[in-house]
């Protein structure tokens, strides 16, 4: 992944986090992002207005809250009727995958990356769409 493509699925896990925010600690650990990786990329979105970031304390230590701007960026409602690509159906760890194991879809980057794609694609079909009309 690169740096846009983590600066995008940040953006994207922190609007799905809604208003209870995520701990940033943990979405660098869905992105697979180290903790300095991490951190230059929300002050990064912040200084943009995409998110904002509000101190906590979490289990004895400082850190950060980041929730989702709403207002620079409202969340886009998309639903789609092509599964082609989707990781799960190749998938090693299909079989011990679901809701409340150690592997979910919650904390699957395989699968985020390719919703964030399938959004993307989606945002592209309908900007030529536009231009037809
Ligand atoms: S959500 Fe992720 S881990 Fe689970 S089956 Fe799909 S690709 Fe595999």
């Amino acid at each position: 992944m690169d740096i846009k493509e983590a600066e995008e699925a940040a953006v994207t896990h922190v609007q799905l986090a809604g208003n209870k925010g995520i701990l940033q600690s943990d979405l660098w650990r869905e992105l697979k992002l180290n903790s300095r990786e991490g951190s230059r990329i929300a002050v990064k979105l912040e200084k943009q207005g995409l998110l904002r970031r509000v101190k906590e304390l979490s289990g004895g230590r400082w850190t950060y809250r980041l929730y989702s701007n709403d207002k620079n960026r409202p969340i886009k409602k998309f639903s789609w009727t092509n599964l082609d690509n989707c990781p799960c159906f190749v998938c090693i760890n299909a079989k011990i995958c679901g809701a409340g194991q150690t592997v979910n879809p919650i904390q699957c980057n395989e699968l985020d990356i390719w919703i964030i794609q399938q959004i993307d694609s989606k945002d592209e079909d309908d900007d030529n769409s536009e231009e037809l009309e």
